[in-house]
């Protein structure tokens, strides 16, 4: 079976086409610009060299299209015609508190989607166009919507539920959601397997670090906590987002620069973080490679961002009564080897003990503690297109 995976964002559309009988990558692309003068897709074939096309795209129906025209072409293309593809699995932000797992898309599900807009007004508006567009190309092939939200809804209220009004979440579901749930339940299962344990049995902390970053803490298979809340700006320390702060800063800040809500979102989700800290950069490779040339201020960010995840780390192992496994994983999590190291010093008192020679490596499964580390600390590159074509053809297989 053939399935096709769609992440659409509000003027992009990244792809995959996967062959699920061996789990392979046919071919993934990205269309950018869409209805912006410049449109582009981006695609390569397995094996083969990047092909760039540019062309019109008005909006995603139009990218879609192309991409559809690429997948069966002569040249570039991995199938012979778009019936081939069974079925596909689109990335969706938020679903709110309706769906913990994945679903067949149907004129429901759309609506429960177009409800949770609200709570997702920059992610779901693009998710529900780019179904909608492969409706309309794809009538007879069955579409499945993968949430980020969905694992997180194994939550309890404790974890859940924030100490403001209770009537606000009556009313308007403030809570905490949590995000990169697909990530995280794909690096959980892997673990799991390379472990060689049920993922039932493990209690987990899997650490999602790249330019937008959360932790998850998963016992017994399911997300019992996650530092990403109602939106994706709490928890951590990310790339520009700010992660937590004390909610009072924003109104000292707006009276102080003469700011209003729109001006102190843009900063809190644009210009702190990592690069709010050291004027440098988002991009921990470039803050790196100016605290190794002595930038101070290059240096405390990284400090202050190996010191959220440990702490979160360590609330999660005192909220799961231990833990088996630390998992890393997304682009600081598979490549970070000296954020690694900086995260896990001086843990050797709950059981922790990573290997410097083991933790050498980027972007590959491997344990990275010592043999005596009574907590196993694991880095497992993250694959959330493999995760929604799982979900997708198991789905599709029960039909
Ligand atoms: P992601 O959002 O998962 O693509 O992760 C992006 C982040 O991973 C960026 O901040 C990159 O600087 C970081 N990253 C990628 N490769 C490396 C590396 N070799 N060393 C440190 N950070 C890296």
């Amino acid at each position: 079976m053939k399935v096709l995976v769609v992440n659409c964002g509000s003027s992009s559309l990244k792809y995959q086409i996967l062959d699920m009988t061996d789990e392979s990558l046919l071919a993934k692309g990205l269309v950018e610009r869409i209805g912006i003068e410049g449109s582009v897709l981006k695609h390569e074939k397995t094996g083969s060299e990047k092909v760039s096309i540019q062309k019109p795209m008005k909006d995603h129906k139009d990218a879609i299209g192309l991409v559809l025209e690429v997948l069966v072409d002569d040249t570039n293309g991995v199938i012979k015609e778009m019936s081939e593809i069974s079925a596909v699995g689109h990335r969706v932000v938020h679903a709110g508190e309706k769906y913990s797992g994945s679903v067949l898309i149907t004129e429901d599900v759309i609506n429960a989607l177009e409800e949770c807009i609200d709570l997702a007004p920059l992610h779901n508006p693009p998710n529900i166009m780019g179904i909608k567009a492969c409706q309309q190309l794809m009538p007879k092939t069955p579409m499945i919507g993968v949430f980020d939200t969905a694992f997180h809804q194994t939550m309890p209220a404790v974890s859940y539920l924030y100490s403001l009004p209770y009537e606000y979440y009556e009313k308007y579901k403030v809570r905490r959601y949590g995000f990169h749930g697909t990530s995280h339940r794909y690096v959980s299962q892997r673990a799991a397997q390379i472990l060689g344990k049920k993922a039932e049995d493990l209690k987990l902390v899997s650490c999602h670090l790249g330019n937008g970053s959360s932790i998850a803490a998963i016992k017994n298979g399911k997300s019992i906590d996650t530092t990403m809340g109602f939106t994706p700006l709490e928890g951590l320390t990310m790339g520009t987002r700010s992660g937590d702060i004390d909610p009072a800063i924003i109104k000292f800040i707006m009276e102080k620069e003469g700011k209003d809500i729109a001006d102190i979102d843009n900063i809190l989700q644009k210009k702190s973080g990592v690069l709010g800290i050291s004027g440098v950069s988002s991009d921990f490779r470039d803050i790196e490679e100016a605290a190794n040339k002595g930038d101070e201020r290059a240096k405390l960010a990284l400090d202050i961002f190996a010191m959220k995840v440990k702490k979160y780390i360590g609330a999660y192992i005192a909220e799961m009564n231990g833990a088996d496994a630390i998992i890393f994983t997304a682009g600081i999590g598979e490549n970070g080897i000296t954020m690694r190291e900086s995260i896990c010093k001086d843990l050797e008192f709950l059981g922790i003990k990573i290997d410097n020679n083991k933790n050498n490596i980027r972007g590959k499964d491997a344990e990275v503690s010592t043999d005596d580390s009574k907590i196993k600390v694991l880095v497992v590159p993250t694959n959330e297109e493999l995760m929604i074509a799982l979900d997708t053809t198991e789905i599709v297989n029960s039909l």
